[in-house]
């Protein structure tokens, strides 16, 4: 984009990082399937491998449309330089392991993603990396572990599948007196509602599968940050072969022109559904951060631009009533994943939490009961009607 004045995020969505690679007048960007980038010159080979000229080498390393999805990304989160990756798990993993080294310690919150939690629990001690995972809205006792010295702190806000949300200002700073290197996962709010780099993170990271696709037809992850860092985690990545698919780095790219209107509208419907829910009889509690009535709405309010398509609710009874109700939902699909054109619902216990025990996700303050709704792009009465149709027959 060679415009003299600062984009606004939607036209970013649209425009951003796609003048480089389009060819011969194509206004879209190609799908470049080539494994391999030929020369002639063997001087020019040398100089695009030694990164002294810009150019493209190995499909494992970079890719042109694979790119441009770095860079569309890159500009809306208002980073220096960004990376991709097959799947969101690939961009954490990547991340921690590139940052981390025996010895070192993390510390983080207990309601992470269900995949990162694994690698927190399961595979960081096995190198004998210490992990501190904190109750989640827990500011002071997040502090007091940071305070003790670390080396990354991982935050996730809003959180799956309660919608905690995190201070993030104030634990990037804490993190930042430590000499910490911060990193947040975005992918609930997405650059549109939320930008962790302008809040204090180094890293900010996202599963592309969830809003940034937005379709649900293919799996990416990504991370924005500075150069050097950047460069570091491309150089772990490159080496161990998580590398995002050229076809669905276009699926990304086509996907990302719509985010801004799909999160809009994903916003305001979630807000509406969470006001029916809130007051509905047959339902115990809603989780939206958007609700005066949620614990931290007032740093939601501070750090988001809009509060986001996910939300939960906890019906009255048991998993029996679950049971009951999610095949009753005529606009919901009932299955894992989350932010897709169509709307999504799931309870935890099948979903984000399907590793844990029943002990396990009550401990977490789960209930059974709990089911996770991703708000599709639908109309809104049509959703709210849905809701209140599926209710009345279980309440009945
Ligand atoms: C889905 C998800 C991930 C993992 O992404 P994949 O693309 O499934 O690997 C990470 N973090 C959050 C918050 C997610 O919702």
């Amino acid at each position: 984009m060679s415009k003299n004045t600062q984009p606004h995020l939607g036209t970013m969505a649209v425009w951003a990082g796609e003048d480089e690679y389009l060819m011969q007048g194509a206004t879209q960007v190609p799908v470049v399937h080539s494994v391999s980038f030929g020369y002639n010159d063997v001087d020019e080979w040398l100089d695009v491998a030694l990164e002294r000229k810009k150019g493209h080498i190995y499909g494992r390393n970079t890719n042109p449309t694979v790119h441009v999805f770095e860079e569309k990304l890159r500009l809306m989160e208002g980073a220096e330089a960004a990376t991709s990756f097959a799947t969101g798990m690939a961009a954490i993993s990547n991340t921690l392991y590139t940052l981390l080294r025996p010895g070192d310690r993390v510390v983080s919150a207990k309601d992470t993603y269900g995949g990162t939690n694994v690698i927190f629990t399961e595979f960081l001690p096995r190198l004998n990396i210490d992990v501190a995972l904190c109750d989640t809205t827990d500011f002071a006792a997040i502090e007091a572990e940071i305070a003790k010295g670390c080396n990354v702190v991982y935050l996730e806000s809003p959180t799956n599948p309660t919608l905690k949300v995190m201070d993030l200002e104030r634990l990037a700073k804490a993190g930042k007196a430590v000499g910490a290197t911060i990193v947040v996962d975005n992918t609930f709010a997405t650059p549109i509602n939320q930008n962790p780099l302008a809040l204090g993170a180094d890293l900010v990271l996202h599963s592309a599968t969830k809003f940034l696709g937005g379709h649900a037809d293919a799996l990416g992850g990504v991370v924005c940050g500075p150069k050097d860092l950047v460069k570091q985690i491309y150089h772990y990545r490159e080496i161990n072969g998580a590398t995002l698919h050229p076809m669905a780095a276009y699926l990304m790219i086509r996907g990302m022109k719509t985010l801004h209107l799909r999160v809009r509208q994903q916003n305001e419907s979630a807000q509406q559904i969470a006001e029916f829910l809130a007051v509905h009889p047959f339902v115990r509690s809603v989780y939206y951060p958007g609700l005066p009535s949620h614990t931290h709405h007032d740093i939601a309010r501070k750090q988001m631009r809009g509060f986001g398509g996910v939300l939960s609710f906890e019906l009255q009874g048991d998993f029996d009533t679950v049971r009951d109700f999610l095949p009753r939902l005529n606009y919901a699909h009932a299955a894992a994943n989350l932010g897709s054109v169509e709307t999504i619902a799931g309870p935890p216990a099948t979903t984000s939490h399907v590793e844990c025990t029943l002990e396990e996700r009550q401990a977490m303050g789960i209930p059974e009961t709990l089911i996770r709704y991703s708000v599709g792009i639908e109309d809104t009465a049509d959703l709210i009607a849905d809701l209140q149709q599926a209710l009345d027959a279980v309440s009945r």
